[in-house]
């Protein structure tokens, strides 16, 4: 069972890309993806999709803490929406994951038992050091840093030095070039705790997937990271 944690619907003229529920779809049947984790703005994108397709889309609430009806807007998304988590964007919204603005949202997500994905891997906001104090705060929220670490070498070691230290950390495989470093992160992380991922359509489940298979997994490890690891983890 695959199951995407990590994907966009829209369109995007900066990255020249764009996909609807349709050809997402599409994709996932090709690479017999089971269900996709979608995130996208506005938030009714992903309403529409997981309305459409239940079966298929998994929608998590994009919340930005500057805005006031954050919380309420989560609230809505847990309760009648039937989303399953939270995006936060600390790069685009210009906010540290461990600034006080952010527990409002961290206290809900708590209360409900859903987890929280943040992209994390770009200077000044959305580094993985940052990732800890806010962990260690909130102790019983599951925390998945999207990209663990993005292109950078020291954020990507930064990032997997994190979740060792910190059991609520979890480690989502997208846009992160290295296979070697999903390996050491099952290893040394925990092999319950690494996630794959696609960032459709910035990225692709082609070569997303082909990198979970090249980092040298064992067959049971590579089932825990493509799929199952995220079923348990979103109660699905
Ligand atoms: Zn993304």
């Amino acid at each position: 069972m695959i199951v995407d944690s990590h994907t966009h619907l829209g369109v995007f003229p900066l990255f020249n890309v764009k996909l609807d529920v349709n050809e997402m779809l599409e994709i996932m049947k090709k690479h017999k993806i089971e269900k996709s984790v979608v995130f996208s703005l506005p938030n009714e994108l992903t309403l529409q999709a997981v309305e459409k397709y239940p079966q298929k889309i998994i929608g998590f609430i994009w919340l930005n803490p500057h805005k006031k009806d954050s919380v309420q807007l989560l609230e809505k998304a847990v309760t009648k929406w039937n989303f399953k988590g939270i995006k936060m964007h600390p790069l685009i919204d210009s906010f540290l994951p461990d600034q006080p603005i952010t527990h409002p949202i961290m206290e809900k997500a708590e209360k409900y038992r859903i987890p929280v994905l943040f992209h994390c891997g770009h200077p000044p906001w959305s580094l993985p050091w940052h990732f800890k104090n806010l962990a260690d705060s909130f102790p019983n929220v599951n925390i998945i840093l999207g990209h663990m670490g993005h292109g950078h070498i020291v954020y990507i070691n930064g990032a997997i030095e994190v979740a060792k230290k910190c059991d609520n950390i979890f480690l989502e495989t997208s846009g992160m070039p290295m296979h070697s470093k999903i390996k050491e992160a099952v290893l040394t992380v925990g092999e319950e705790r690494v996630l794959y991922g696609s960032d459709m359509p910035f990225g692709h489940p082609a070569f997303e997937i082909k990198k979970v298979e090249t980092a040298g997994l064992s067959e049971h490890q590579l089932e825990l990271v493509l799929g199952l690891n995220a079923k348990k983890l979103l109660q699905i």
